[in-house]
């Protein structure tokens, strides 16, 4: 069996990666699998731990790294995000092509571990657009809403290492155009 893509989805946060991503994974046909990272960020309302993210303590976090048992890694906003390795690795090893949801420090480790990994970056109609959806999720603090904008105009400066960029105005439309870049990096030789 062939060995599964690796699929690296990144842009900031509020621009609707979790719903765009909802839409693409109903696809059957592209075979994906969603990679469950841990955090030490609290879960939001209605975030349930093993679906939405491995929630952890720091020290837990931090004895992961020590162990190299993360692919990638990196803090967020004060937080801790990153990749388990061996799930990502049994799950491609199963055939399936896994979804790795993270921001763009993560990406750049992963882009030189794995340099076939297919690497896409989802940016919001407008820089307003993308602060009326954070605000509207009210789950943060106007600090965190701050920090998490100014993080935002960083990361977008961040799109030329990817290999596609799409627009998330509609997220149907943009998890249709993702389902077809995955399925047609499914037809290459080497995949
Ligand atoms: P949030 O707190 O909004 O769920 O996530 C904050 C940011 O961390 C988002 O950009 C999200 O994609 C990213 N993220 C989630 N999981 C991981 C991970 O495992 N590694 C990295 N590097 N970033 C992650």
């Amino acid at each position: 069996m062939k060995k599964g893509l690796l699929i690296i989805m990144s842009g900031p946060s509020g621009v609707g990666k979790g719903t765009v991503r909802e839409y693409f994974m109903k696809d059957e046909e592209l075979r994906l699998a969603y990679s469950i990272s841990m955090t030490t960020r609290a879960p939001r309302n209605g975030e349930k731990d093993g679906v939405d993210y491995i929630f952890t303590t720091k020290s837990q976090f931090e004895e992961a790294i020590q162990q190299g048992k993360l692919l990638e890694w990196a803090e967020f906003v004060g937080n801790y995000y990153g990749t388990p390795m061996a799930e990502v690795e049994k799950l491609r090893n199963e055939g399936k092509n896994v979804i790795l949801e993270i921001e763009v420090q993560g990406a750049m480790q992963v882009r030189e571990k794995c340099p076939d990994a297919l690497s896409i970056f989802i940016i919001p109609p407008s820089m307003e657009e993308l602060e009326k959806r954070i605000r509207g999720r009210k789950s943060e603090p106007e600090e965190c809403v701050q920090q998490r904008l100014a993080k935002a105009e960083r990361e977008m400066k961040m799109v030329k290492d990817y290999k596609y960029v799409i627009c998330n105005d509609d997220p149907k439309l943009a998890a249709d155009i993702i389902s077809l870049i995955i399925k047609r990096h499914m037809e290459e030789p080497s995949y």
